[in-house]
């Protein structure tokens, strides 16, 4: 695991956790502000069973359809 791929590929990885952790971040400031599991767009909370399966969703079933590319 030696040369420019595989460095580039831990590069890669590294800015992917700096992505995540941020967005865990911003999970944690919103619980603190009290709208974690709330839309971002309408305030409508966000299905507990969606929540589960992705904590850091921002947004409601039909929000989210809007913002997914
Ligand atoms: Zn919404």
């Amino acid at each position: 695991m030696t040369g420019p791929f595989a460095h580039e590929a831990v590069s890669d990885e590294i800015e992917e956790i700096g992505q995540v952790l941020g967005e865990v971040e911003e999970a944690l400031a919103r619980l603190e502000r009290g709208d974690y599991g709330h839309c971002e767009e309408c305030g409508e909370t966000v299905e507990p069973a969606a929540l589960d399966a992705d904590p850091l969703l921002r947004h409601c079933a039909t929000h989210r359809r809007a913002v997914q590319p």
